[in-house]
């Protein structure tokens, strides 16, 4: 908590996000370099989040279980692109009490080989299929060079993971849970996002095909922000993940997985965020309003927090704050309630007493604009409908910023310019050499292929071979 104003968004965002996660008391930087410290308001927002997810997971069918954090070392090295992928983040467990383990133990940094193992135990008849099952936990890749939330060594997420009796059925998943994710970040986070598939080069490591939705950030980069993955029959096979089918036939399944972690806390920020801080979307935010009493004297204390009490028990109903701390000025409360992103403050003063109203502060809208007088008692009702309108507003405000940022270049030349600020939409020939050359020359990589595709055909806008669709290009976190 402080007084000093963040650095300007527009000037430094890199700088302000650093200062706002810390300031906002969303996280701080751990002892052990790359790790991260999620602080209680942060974590609140994760809870958010989770629930969010956790209630589309289930009503999808998914249950929840626990697997361990330490996969035996030789279980990653079974699917080669995967142990390749992975090779240089994986931290290894290989002493225990001062003797060296006989097989060195990796911390997990996903867990499709411990699950495949798992599985190809449980799995035996086309009775036992589909699995759909998703586990809340923290992975570990290493990392040198960090930025809360967005690259930790250690992260939060969820990994959700599958096995089908069909390949038909395993991409229906994959796609179903790109459509959850793309659900959950426009009408919970207010973040619009493009779903669509991986290139070649930045899908995962093992599968057959990724999706993700990616997201526009403040400064115009991407943010992957979810990916769900069809992993084909790679891991069965090599884990044995097989069932007696109606004929009595030995099968492989077809597996799937799919993650969403504490990078969307870094979406909302560096979406919604302003110069004054944090822009909460009220569907997620850990407070939706704080009631901010205003007094001079005991005797005005006593009417104000009467009211107070009134007003609160009125708002059951709403994720709500009291701010009760003394010797604070109502302005710095202000400040902070802002820096933090609640989406509405509620000011109880002894002149709204005196009429029986309350001033409204919507925190998209800072000063005169966003303000309202309303009377005590159609509150309820007044503060639902504002918190509607705040989601809406956020969502369409980041959509018009994404759309003025995403250009459709004529030539390469044009490409690069677009791509130094903003996006490019543009015909692309889905060729790793030509995606590489992309990348050395601009920075820029290929986000995904979105599902909405313009009609036709047309030529690569980097090396004019044909090209059958239009590929997101960006710098990304
Ligand atoms: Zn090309």
């Amino acid at each position: 908590m402080s007084d000093l104003k963040l650095p300007s968004r527009s000037e430094d965002f890199s700088e302000w996000y650093n200062q706002l996660v810390l300031r906002a008391e969303l996280a701080d930087y751990a002892p052990v370099r790359g790790c991260m410290v999620v602080r209680p308001y942060g974590w609140a927002l994760w809870e958010n989040i989770q629930a969010a997810l956790d209630r589309r997971f289930k009503a999808t069918g998914h249950v929840n279980a626990a697997f361990p954090l330490l996969i035996p070392k030789s279980f990653l090295e079974k699917e080669k692109d995967h142990v390749e992928g992975f090779a240089p983040e994986l931290a290894e467990v290989t002493v225990v009490g001062g003797e060296a383990l006989e097989e060195p133990l990796v911390v997990r940094p996903t867990s499709e080989t411990m699950i495949g193992h798992m599985y190809a135990k449980w799995i035996k008849s086309y009775r036992d299929l589909p699995v759909l099952i998703n586990q809340w936990n923290s992975v570990v890749r290493w990392e040198l060079r960090t930025k809360l939330f967005l690259r930790t060594t250690e992260f939060y997420w969820q990994e959700g993971h599958t096995a089908h009796a069909t390949a038909d059925e395993a991409e229906a998943e994959t796609r179903q849970m790109l459509d959850v994710y793309t659900d959950f970040a426009v009408n919970d986070g207010a973040i619009p996002v493009i779903p669509g598939l991986k290139s070649e080069s930045e899908k995962f490591a093992g599968a057959l095909r990724s999706y993700s939705i990616e997201a526009m950030m403040g400064d115009t980069r991407a943010l992957q922000s979810g990916t769900s993955h069809n992993l084909g029959q790679n891991f069965a096979r090599v884990f044995a993940i097989q069932y007696l089918d109606q004929k009595n036939e030995l099968q492989l399944c077809w597996t799937t997985s799919w993650g969403l972690s504490t990078r969307f806390i870094g979406a909302l920020i560096m979406v919604h965020g302003d110069d004054r801080g944090l822009v909460l979307p009220p569907k997620l935010a850990p407070f939706q309003a704080v009631i901010v009493p205003i007094y001079k004297s005991d005797e005005e204390k006593s009417k104000v927090m009467e009211a107070v009490g009134r007003v609160q028990a009125q708002l059951s109903d709403f994720r709500l704050r009291v701010d009760t701390r003394e010797g604070l000025t109502p302005g710095f409360k202000f400040n902070d309630w802002e820096m933090r992103g609640v989406p509405l403050r509620i000011e109880i003063g002894p002149k709204d007493v005196e009429k029986g109203t309350v001033a409204l502060a919507r925190r998209d809208r800072p000063g005169k604009e966003g303000k309202s007088f309303v009377p005590q008692e159609s509150l309820p009702g007044q503060i639902a409908e504002l918190l509607a309108e705040i989601q809406a507003s956020l969502f369409d405000k980041a959509l018009a910023f994404r759309r003025a940022n995403t250009h459709d270049p004529v030539d390469y030349e044009e490409f690069k310019h677009a791509v130094a600020n903003g996006w490019a939409f543009s015909w692309w020939c889905q060729q790793d050499d030509c995606e590489a050359g992309i990348k050395t020359g601009t920075k820029a990589t290929t986000r995904c292929i979105p599902f909405e595709q313009p009609d036709g055909e047309g030529v690569c806008i980097h090396c004019g071979r044909p090209a059958k669709k239009k590929a997101i290009f960006a710098r990304a976190y």
